[in-house]
């Protein structure tokens, strides 16, 4: 990981700076997606192995330090910001920051605060997001079957995260439900899913599953790509290309039998970088300019050395200036590591 300290001992003349961000590349950087637990009450099959070592929770930015970063980043152009994990609904006193971070939906300065949860914690916290400013959430859930959804899961409970569902519907907030395409798992139900989703009145997205971290499975055996879901879903539905965007890199066809939307997220097989406006910070503060790669800028130290932002936002801009052109993800029975060794549950996706 680039160091910041060195230029901090170096003293080097730096200038506070609000200019957006643009990279090396010309892409604008308005999208940050920050990851506030690596922890989790689920241990979901392909995103983490059952016995994980956490992060010692004093390495952790407070919330303070969360919001104050989040804060610079909105201060320098970012408009979307997504909480994740981990999960994010169980890091201790959260509904803190999500206040925080509404009152920028309040002022206009972000359009738009939003999370992705796996829905087990949503039955309690529905309301209060809403009252927060959230208005969309992402839930993840890759099975309607509680059996096989405890077996994928590991720990989560399928009828809590219905409740949560039904909470967050009824509290305001629109849903997209994004599963992880598995092969042999999941793959023959995606069509009831669809309908379901759909039948609800909510957006679904499907994920390839990416090589991040080590967990214990194979993850050749579990990998599906979409292109094949999609032949597939064009035999029982009629597909149709929409030029319809959340500010994410999934591309969305119109259900026409289902009147619903669905969006293919294909990191393996359709890169999705050229138009890549995204950066994500981790719970430690630390800045990954892109999911697929190991470079990282350390946002903790300049964060740290003053209360004015003049070292933060010159640390950002030091880190925009690296973001890389794309990542380059394999998976394949020769390449048995993973791509980037860091489990997905710390970028949060
Ligand atoms: N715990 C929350 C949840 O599950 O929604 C937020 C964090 S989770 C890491 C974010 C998303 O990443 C989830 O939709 C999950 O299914 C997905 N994910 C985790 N590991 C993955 C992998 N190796 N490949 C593709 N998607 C993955
Ligand atoms: Fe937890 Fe989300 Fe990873 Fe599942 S996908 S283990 S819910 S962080």
């Amino acid at each position: 990981m680039n160091s910041f300290a060195g230029s901090l001992d170096r003293a080097a003349p730096l200038v506070a700076d609000k200019a957006p961000m643009i990279d090396p590349f010309g892409r604008a950087v308005t999208y940050l997606r920050v990851s506030v637990t690596d922890r989790c009450d689920f241990r979901c099959t392909y995103c983490m192995a059952e016995h994980m070592s956490f992060l010692p929770k004093k390495d952790l930015l407070t919330l303070e330090e969360l919001n104050r970063l989040c804060s610079a980043f909105i201060a320098k152009g970012v408009r979307k910001l997504r909480l994740t994990g981990g999960e994010p609904l169980v890091r201790k006193n959260i509904m803190f920051l999500v206040r925080e971070l509404g009152r920028h939906v309040q002022s206009g300065a972000l359009d738009e605060l939003t999370l992705t949860t796996n829905g087990s914690q949503l039955a309690r916290y529905a309301d209060e997001l809403y009252d927060c400013g959230v208005r969309r959430i992402n839930v993840s859930l890759d099975t309607l079957d509680p059996q096989k959804f405890k077996e994928i899961t590991r720990w989560g409970d399928f009828h809590k995260v219905m409740e949560g569902i039904d909470a967050a519907q009824k509290a305001g907030l629109k849903i997209k439900l994004n599963a992880v395409a598995l092969k042999d798992f999941n793959e023959h139900e995606i069509p009831e899913m669809l309908r379901f989703a759909h039948g609800r009145g909510m957006d679904m997205t499907v994920i390839e599953t990416m090589p991040m971290g080590e967990i214990e499975e194979d993850r050749t055996d579990w990998y599906l790509p979409l292109s094949k879901l999609r032949a597939d879903l064009e035999e029982r539905f009629t597909l149709v290309d929409i030029p319809y965007k959340t500010g994410g890199p999934a591309r969305y066809v119109e259900v026409k039998e289902t009147g619903g939307r669905l969006g293919f997220i294909t990191p393996m097989t359709h890169n999705f970088c050229e138009s890549c406006n995204r950066v994500r910070l981790t719970c430690t503060g630390t800045l990954y300019m892109c999911l697929g790669q190991n470079d990282a800028a350390d946002l903790c130290t300049p964060l740290r050395a003053s209360e004015s932002d003049d070292y933060l936002m010159a640390a950002i801009d030091e880190a925009i200036s690296r973001k890389p052109k794309g990542h380059d993800f394999i998976i394949d029975r020769k390449h048995k590591k993973p791509a980037v060794a860091r489990h997905m549950s710390v970028t949060g996706g």
